[in-house]
């Protein structure tokens, strides 16, 4: 079974929703509910689609043509940024996402791939609010130029790796992390980034930076991890942590305490035991309604299953 920072939130929020995304959804079943799982699974509201679409231009554009030493420059890729959004939500439009032809993996739609939550479930976005979006993205991006952290990568020419999967046994479960870039240098201590467009609460964010770093020791090294610092990253506290919060144009630099690291420890063997207990060590055999609904209202507001959970509660 797998567990993420992000998913645990969701668990707490509503188990029937992380059970749906996490086990439930699947596009090769032969269950036409998990198969509309799936697809329910891939949509995302316009705001985090906003930070979808400037993790893809850092992580598809700008994050290569710095590993290849290449001159970046600001108005490319503001250029690919709105092909990007131009494509996507012409994607988005047209539903192809309920193409089954279509599969999200493919190399040739992998990139235009977009599914919005308001076109799905509301049938429209006001012009003003995707003009924002557009105007957000931008005003991250332009952050992202001027910071410090791209100076010192055009400085140093750090090894970068960018939304990179580590994962790691913990207690019967998966631990999987995603961190924006893992950043190698040649003298100085690697540092692992998260970017986010608008700021989550912060003891989230030290809690979600620390379990990377966390991941990143206990993971096996994948093979393009430089050699000579493996032994730097079997120690968290050794890693350099950068929340960098792109609309606000803040970047907070941390490192872990031993304490620190006791607390990340101790909320993942906390979050992952409640998931297991609820499984009762049975994670195939389930059904969605077997699992408790969201205590708010509020929380199904935005749920992307609202459509098939609606229907099998009413079923
Ligand atoms: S609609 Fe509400 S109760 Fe159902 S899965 Fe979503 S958040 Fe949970």
């Amino acid at each position: 079974m797998k567990w993420s920072v992000s998913g645990s939130r969701t668990f707490f929020q509503c188990p029937r929703r992380w059970y749906y995304e996490t086990v439930f959804a699947n596009s090769r079943a032969k269950d036409p509910a998990r198969k509309e799982a799936f697809i329910l699974k891939q949509l995302q509201n316009v705001r985090a689609w906003r930070g979808k679409l400037v993790d893809q231009v850092i992580s598809n554009f700008i994050v290569p043509k710095l590993n290849r030493n290449e001159v970046v420059d600001l108005k490319e890729a503001l250029d690919y940024a709105h092909k990007l959004f131009e494509t996507q939500l012409a994607f988005a439009t047209a539903r192809r996402y309920r193409d089954p032809s279509i599969k999200k993996s493919d190399d040739e739609t992998a990139e235009d791939y977009c599914a919005l939550f308001e076109l799905e479930y509301g049938g429209t976005i006001d012009q003003k609010m995707l003009n924002m979006i557009e105007s957000e993205m931008i005003a991250s991006l332009t952050n992202f130029f001027n910071s410090r952290l791209l100076a010192q990568i055009n400085e140093s020419h750090p090894y970068l790796i960018a939304q990179r999967a580590v994962q790691f046994p913990f207690a019967d479960v998966n631990v999987q992390c995603t961190p924006d870039l893992i950043a190698f240098f040649k003298e100085t201590e690697p540092i692992i980034v998260d970017w986010k467009v608008e700021a989550p609460k912060h003891k989230e964010h030290f809690i979600q930076l620390g379990t990377y770093a966390f991941a990143l020791s206990r993971a096996k090294p994948h093979k393009d991890f430089p050699a000579e610092w493996l032994s730097t990253i079997a120690d968290p506290t050794k890693v350099g942590l950068t929340e960098f919060q792109l609309l606000r144009n803040r970047e907070l630099q941390y490192s872990l305490t031993e304490q620190d690291l006791v607390d990340v420890e101790d909320y993942i063997y906390k979050t992952s035991s409640r998931i297991q207990h609820m499984f009762n060590g049975n994670s195939s055999a389930r059904d969605p309604t077997c699992f408790p609904q969201a205590k708010s209202a509020n929380a199904c507001l935005w749920c992307k299953f609202k459509k098939i959970c609606w229907e099998e509660s009413s079923s």
